[in-house]
């Protein structure tokens, strides 16, 4: 019990909280499974030119459709990954992917696209993750240069000088970083000239009230603001609507993603609808 409510070791355990128990063990369980299973597939959500309208960029998001619970979440698994550290063989299975997948496009005639993963802070902070991914990139021999690491703010916070010196090694490397869900962690300002990172992507939370809060608005606006004078691109998640767009064009955003281009679709509905095209 200790070591899955981490600091919390005085609870008292409620029914509902001996299921959620119970829930998380049988999903770990599945998750080992899922991976030898090939249950995992990577979506893909495209990234836009917020002034010509261009697709720049792909976003890959996990999914799992667990073969009894049907679809689950990453939000919630994910989490459970990092627990219990099977995230290392998922984050492995995640970018080889990616990496096979852009080469299968190349290889089928298509324009190379910059691939974007996710990396959780895990998989950052072990010190044969640059290597592990260099070994990826010469294994499906993509070219480094489409390949992008996402890092959330709150995981390049822990153990920041050993994450810096990984994120040193990926950049030689030629690939790019960008900084995930920014504004929703721990890091100050300040922090940001810090890293080695090419984007900054503001969290959807800040995106999608920005015409309703002036405080949202406000916030999206000085971290486009700040990106730039770091000579940083900004990419602003979670639009979903033609209004928000016309204020990030006005405050000068470089790239969205969000529904309302699309959502994260499967690797053939990109082949069709965006890679046919350009
Ligand atoms: P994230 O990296 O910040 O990804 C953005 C999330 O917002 C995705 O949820 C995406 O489907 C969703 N989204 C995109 N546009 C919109 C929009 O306009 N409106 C709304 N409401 N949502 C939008 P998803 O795919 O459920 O992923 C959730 C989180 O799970 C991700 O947040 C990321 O932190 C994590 N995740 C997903 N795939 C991976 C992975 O392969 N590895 C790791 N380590 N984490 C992953
Ligand atoms: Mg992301
Ligand atoms: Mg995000
Ligand atoms: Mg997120």
């Amino acid at each position: 019990y200790c070591k899955l409510n981490g600091r919390n070791h005085t609870l008292f355990f409620s029914e509902t909280m001996e299921e959620d128990y119970n829930e998380n063990l049988i999903l770990d369980a599945d998750i080992r499974k899922a991976l030898h299973n090939n249950e995992f597939e990577l979506y893909y959500q495209p990234q836009i030119n917020v002034i010509t309208g261009e697709v720049i960029g792909l976003e890959a998001l996990i999914r799992w459709v667990h073969p009894k619970k049907g679809p689950v979440s990453p939000a919630k698994f994910i989490p459970l990954a990092e627990e219990s550290g099977v995230i290392t063989q998922i984050g492995e299975w995640v970018i080889r992917e990616a990496c096979h997948q852009h080469q299968t496009w190349v290889k089928q005639g298509y324009r190379p696209i910059r691939i974007a993963v996710n990396v959780s802070a895990i998989e950052l902070q072990r010190t044969d993750f640059a290597e592990k991914v260099k070994k990826i990139l010469s294994e499906t021999k993509m070219d480094p240069h489409f390949l992008e690491i996402e890092i959330t703010e709150n995981s390049v916070m822990q153990n920041t000088e050993e994450c810096i010196l990984t994120m040193n090694c990926l950049r030689r490397m030629g690939i790019s970083l960008s900084i995930d869900d920014f504004g929703t962690g721990y890091s100050s300002f300040g922090y940001l000239k810090q890293f080695p990172i090419n984007y900054l992507k503001i969290d959807q939370s800040f995106v999608r009230s920005a015409l309703k809060e002036q405080s949202s608005a406000a916030i999206v606006k000085a971290m486009i603001q700040l990106a730039h004078n770091f000579g940083l691109r900004v990419v602003a998640e979670g639009v979903e609507d033609e209004d928000v767009l016309t204020l990030l064009k006005a405050e000068h955003c470089d790239f969205y993603q969000g529904y309302y281009y699309s959502k994260p679709v499967k690797a053939i509905d990109i082949e069709n609808r965006i890679l046919k095209a350009y």
